[in-house]
């Protein structure tokens, strides 16, 4: 027997997201989602195969090597436990691969000491990715277990993109540098797009706008990023969810003298308290374009502000690009919010970026063009799939593809 699943697993600091895709077709053959780990109101919510009723589990999972279990049970109770001989490798996203990781990585003891040499540059993230794989590798320790990195995409930015124009030494010695994130997604979706214009990759220079709660621009030539909007951290960049995203460093070294507040409190206001929930006290764009409808002013400038930075970095990675066959939108905001997409490329006509009414409004999840026919340049959208990018990636590692 073949074995042709993957487990893709994607750990934060209090969820486990995962799904098991067999490879053969690209099925989902369960998904699911551990929440509020180390709470007592944990929360299990496992998707069987095709046609299975959702389940749910309530009650406290200690910690992750509990919730993996209780991942395995659910997968066992639909016949595809951990143990099947069709599991191919486990792929596990991890946030910061800093400059050394820019494949996909077998993981063994030495990458996991690297990964964790990282975790000054992503605390938030790299902590929880490590606990998913040493947990991973408990239960299976026979099965390759590699590490899919979301800075990987970003490694082919040239230094004059990804060098911030501070003291060499003092950034070499602290690795203070823009790494990019989001790779996995720009990476697929530029990938997709090409496909979709019925053009090489290798020969297509596309914009990526990927917007969820989290938002990030790329500037793809041929493939390869040459820039992308987030920086040493996620912060860096467009109006988040609830990240300021561009901002002068200043402001921190005010609101530290002025305001009295310490490192960790701006920390957290730039992180947690800012874009559109700082803004309008809302992040799900939904609800901001409902009270944008109705008149609402908050909501109406938050809105502006964000199409406003939009617009920058559509014009910034146009002239980084000179010549541009698509600009694509992707993730939540990108794939459902079509007057955020109207709005982005309003007035871009000089351009070549306009949007047609009725295919901007109209649905779907098939990667779509929603640019008039004779467009010189075609807009796009372009639903993302980064456990699949994940999957595939660990599979052609695993299978020498
Ligand atoms: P992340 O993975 O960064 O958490 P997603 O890519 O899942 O985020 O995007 C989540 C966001 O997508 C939500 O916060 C919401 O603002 C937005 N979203 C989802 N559906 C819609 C919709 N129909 N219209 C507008 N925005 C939407």
């Amino acid at each position: 027997m073949t074995a042709t699943r993957i487990l893709v697993l994607n750990s934060g600091s209090s969820s486990v997201k995962y799904q098991l895709i067999d490879m053969a077709d690209h099925s989902r053959l369960a998904t699911g989602l551990a929440e509020r780990i180390g709470e007592d109101t944990s929360t299990l919510t496992h998707r069987p195969p095709a046609g299975g009723e959702p389940r749910e589990r309530r009650g406290r999972l200690a910690d992750h090597d509990a919730a993996l279990k209780a991942v395995a049970e659910e997968l066992a109770a639909d016949g595809l436990g951990l143990d099947s001989p069709e599991l191919a490798a486990i792929g596990h996203r991890v946030v910061h691969g800093g400059l050394k990781f820019t494949e996909p990585t077998l993981i063994d003891e030495v990458v996991l000491k690297e990964v964790e040499r990282l975790v000054p540059v992503a605390p938030l993230h790299n902590p929880a990715n490590i606990t998913g794989i040493r947990t991973a590798q408990r239960l299976r320790p026979d099965l390759p277990q590699i590490a899919v990195f979301d800075t990987a995409f970003h490694s082919t930015m040239p230094e004059h993109a990804a060098r911030y124009a501070i003291d060499v030494k003092t950034a070499d010695e602290h690795r203070v540098r823009r790494y990019g994130f989001h790779g996995t997604s720009h990476a697929y979706v530029s990938r997709k797009t090409a496909e979709l214009l019925g053009k090489d990759p290798a020969e297509t220079n596309v914009i990526v706008l990927h917007l969820g709660n989290g938002a990030s621009a790329s500037a793809v030539r041929g493939g390869r990023c040459v820039d992308t909007s987030m920086g040493l951290t996620p912060l860096e960049g467009l109006v988040m969810g609830t990240r300021s995203g561009d901002i002068d460093p200043a402001v921190v070294f005010h609101l530290g003298r002025v305001a009295g507040m310490s490192m960790d409190e701006v920390d957290e206001l730039l992180n947690k308290r800012s874009g559109m929930a700082g803004l309008c006290g809302e992040n799900d764009m939904r609800e901001i374009r409902r009270r944008v409808e109705e008149g609402d002013a908050a909501a109406t400038l938050a809105f502006e502000i964000y199409i406003h930075r939009l617009k920058k970095y559509i014009g910034a990675y146009y002239a980084v690009l000179g010549t541009v066959d698509a600009v694509v939108f992707t993730a939540g905001v990108g794939e459902n919010a079509a007057p955020v997409r109207e709005a982005a490329v309003e007035g871009l006509a000089e351009l070549g970026l306009a949007v047609d009414g009725e295919l901007n409004a109209a649905g779907g999840r098939e990667p779509r063009l929603i640019s008039p026919r004779d467009a010189r340049v075609k807009v796009a959208v372009v639903p993302t799939d980064e456990e699949l990018e994940i999957a595939e990636q660990t599979y052609a590692l695993v299978t020498g593809g």
